[in-house]
């Protein structure tokens, strides 16, 4: 169903919320009828957690104990979803509502308080000889739906220190965080932002997210090269310090893994998920083996743009002007038609989403910025856009979709000790859902400047969420392997690395600047999550290769892999991801998968080209 264009409401005009008609707001009265309600459910959950530090002590007196921990963690964390969510969805409604606000950081007091009762279950636990726990397993049907999660808690153990050792450690927990805090302070608080002269004569503040509008909107190349260069030059100015703190990142890394005894760092980020290193390898390896698409991609812009010499500050402007509005009724229609190649139960199961007032579809003073899916256990669903009629928009409510129901999938068919997901498979579901959308839309995009927007929209994620991101990975597996050899880090090497990466990526399709040598310094990521990046590009592999499988090839085959994809999103958290995804149909320790995301840029980047020259 879909509204008449004369009911819809024009969406870039800001109104106030009470003006905004319902079906386009989220029902949290779904969770919660009221707040007295949600005051009760409070209140329960304090006394059972309450309840489960009471029973320390009691789980070497058999399985029934262990059960009962178990059911009563499972009950404190159902309750929790619904008693956070209620506070916290409701508080990004109108973040300006101190009352609201108060309640939520109640919630975030009573988390802590909850992760203090239950500290002694894991090392409890872990006194008691897993053999022991697997007859009791084995004899208890009930006690067998937590096999998975006990069994992973004892593998963990593997590099869990004695008592000294985990105190030792814990202690150094205070300062391990100084060197991203540092970083921080000096790429924020501390940075002198430059006041940079456009040819138009404008002055312009350049903020990071100014250096990003003048890189993605102004058309003159000659700014966009002083932005770059005054932006860069920030780094440049303070490159030896950022080199000390990602030095600092390294060594606090390798300290880390060595008291833990892994063989490499890069052991020790993996060891949590169950990843094997051979994904990481393999996924550099393959992909630098195919990087000719993304070559081929920057020459074809160079091109288009009729620029004579073509740099990093020229890969984001967009090809063509064109600016057509996608109003939310019609993407109500779109969206469902676009999920056909996953079947009927899919797409009636993403129409409830879409109709069922849990979407919190446009903007109002004081609302959250972005957009998300909150899975609120035991209810459905919640997501926040921040709808706007761009095609980005579009693509934000597809790949919100995809989150919503791989949630409304796995809650549906595991047990809640099971229901959350890792970030190892999240990222697989939304960007399938963004691949079929654009495969949609291209089908029938009539206007050849909408073709190009839309081709050039997908081929940007892919770069951006698949080559980056692998550039990334390469590069921190690099620097992580000096302090493993003993080897000096100063700017210079880091600034090498960063460099001959670049090169070995985009070759001659790109003209070098010597400033792109410090890059590295400020992208956060490096100093917050190291190893964290590879993720997004491991989903954007097995995404691409599940694509592939859904869509071509003979009915059976596509039949036989529309199961196996839906049985992915039904497994939730349910075992190691690797196996969740090789179950699916995809090994990421071997090449196919990168592979697909090659293909897949290979064959956008020719319709691009083909796009291109029939404009002329
Ligand atoms: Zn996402």
């Amino acid at each position: 169903m879909a509204f008449s264009p004369a009911d819809a409401p024009a969406a870039p005009l800001l109104r106030a919320r009470a003006d905004i008609p319902p079906r386009f707001k989220w029902n949290l009265t779904h969770i919660f009828p009221d707040w007295t309600a949600w005051e009760a459910a409070y209140r329960e959950l304090e006394t059972r957690i309450a309840a489960y530090a009471a029973l320390q002590g009691t789980l070497a007196t058999g399985a029934a104990s262990l059960l009962a921990a178990m059911r009563l963690s499972d009950d404190i964390g159902q309750l929790t979803y619904k008693v956070w969510y209620f506070a916290s969805l409701m508080y990004d409604e109108d973040q300006r509502d101190n009352g609201i606000n108060a309640r939520r950081q109640q919630v975030q007091i009573l988390f802590a308080k909850a992760s203090q009762a239950s500290a002694w279950f894991n090392p409890e636990l872990l006194t008691i000889p897993l053999a022991e726990v697997q007859a009791w397993m084995a004899a208890n049907a009930d006690l067998a739906v937590y096999r998975f999660a006990i069994e992973d808690l004892y593998r963990q153990q593997e590099h869990v220190l004695d008592d000294k050792g985990e105190h030792l450690l814990s202690l150094s927990s205070r300062f391990s965080s100084s060197p991203h805090d540092a970083y921080a302070a000096l790429s924020t608080a501390d940075l002198k932002h430059p006041t940079i002269t456009l040819s138009g004569g404008a002055e312009t503040v350049l903020t990071y997210g100014q250096y990003r509008a003048i890189l993605a909107t102004n058309r003159n190349q000659a700014d966009r090269a002083a932005a770059f260069e005054a932006y860069h030059r920030l780094f440049a100015s303070n490159v030896n310090t950022y080199a000390s703190l990602y030095n600092a990142v390294l060594q606090r890394d390798w300290f880390h893994a060595s008291a833990r005894d892994y063989k490499t760092t890069l052991d020790g980020a993996l060891h949590g998920d169950n990843i094997p290193t051979a994904v990481v390898e393999n996924l550099i390896a393959t992909t630098k083996a195919g990087v000719e698409p993304l070559r081929r991609y920057h020459r074809l812009r160079k091109q288009a743009l009729g620029v004579e010499r073509y740099h990093t500050y020229d890969s984001t402007i967009p090809l063509v002007e064109f600016d057509r509005k996608y109003p939310y009724e019609q993407v109500l229609d779109w969206l469902p038609a676009s999920v056909a190649p996953l079947g009927g139960d899919y797409q009636r199961q993403l129409h409830d989403v879409l109709f069922g007032d849990w979407i919190d579809v446009y903007e109002n003073p004081g609302k959250r910025s972005g957009a998300y899916s909150a899975p609120v256990y035991g209810v459905h669903p919640y997501m926040l856009l921040n709808y706007n009629d761009t095609l980005d928009a579009v693509f934000t409510l597809a790949h919100e979709m995809g989150h919503s129901m791989h949630t409304l999938l796995s809650n549906a068919h595991q047990p809640f000790v099971y229901s959350a997901y890792t970030i190892f498979v999240a990222e697989v579901p939304s960007t399938l859902s963004e691949a079929l959308f654009l495969e949609y839309m291209l089908e029938r995009a009539t206007d050849p400047r909408e073709r190009i927007v839309l081709l050039q929209h997908a081929i940007d994620g892919i770069v951006g969420t698949f080559y980056t991101q692998v550039l990334f990975a390469d590069y921190e597996l690099q620097a992580h392997r000096l302090v493993e050899a003993g080897q000096p880090v100063t700017a210079d090497t880091l600034g090498a690395i960063y460099f001959d990466l670049l090169q070995a990526y985009y070759g001659d399709s790109l003209d070098y600047d010597e400033l792109s040598r410090v890059t590295w310094a400020r992208i956060p990521h490096f100093y917050s999550t190291p190893y964290y990046v590879y993720q997004y590009a491991t989903c954007f592999a097995s995404s691409a290769q599940l694509m592939r499988q859904l869509t071509m090839g003979p009915a059976a085959d596509r039949t036989a892999a529309i199961d196996r994809y839906l049985t992915l999103l039904k497994s939730g958290g349910s075992d190691h991801p690797m196996s969740l995804l090789q179950r699916a149909g995809v090994d990421l320790s071997k090449p196919e998968a990168v592979r697909a995301v090659v293909d897949q840029l290979d064959t956008l980047v020719t319709q691009l080209g083909d796009a291109l020259a029939s404009l002329t």
